[in-house]
C-alpha cells in the first residue's frame, strides 16, 4: 500500500497529513519563515 504525503509548497517539508502541510503553508506565506512546531511533523524534505 502507497501511502500518500503532502508537500508544503514553500519550504518543501513533507507531511503525512494534508491538514499539517497545509498549515505548514499557511504559516511559511504568513511569516516567511517555518514553524518549528510544525516542521517536527514533517517525515522528509523535498529540497534536499
Ligand atoms: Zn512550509
Amino acid at each position: 500500500m502507497v501511502k500518500t504525503l503532502y508537500a508544503c509548497s514553500v519550504c518543501g517539508y513533507i507531511y503525512e497529513k494534508k491538514e499539517d502541510a497545509e498549515k505548514c503553508e499557511a504559516y511559511c506565506r504568513k511569516h516567511n519563515a517555518c514553524s518549528l512546531a510544525i516542521t517536527s511533523l514533517a517525515v522528509g524534505n523535498i529540497s534536499k
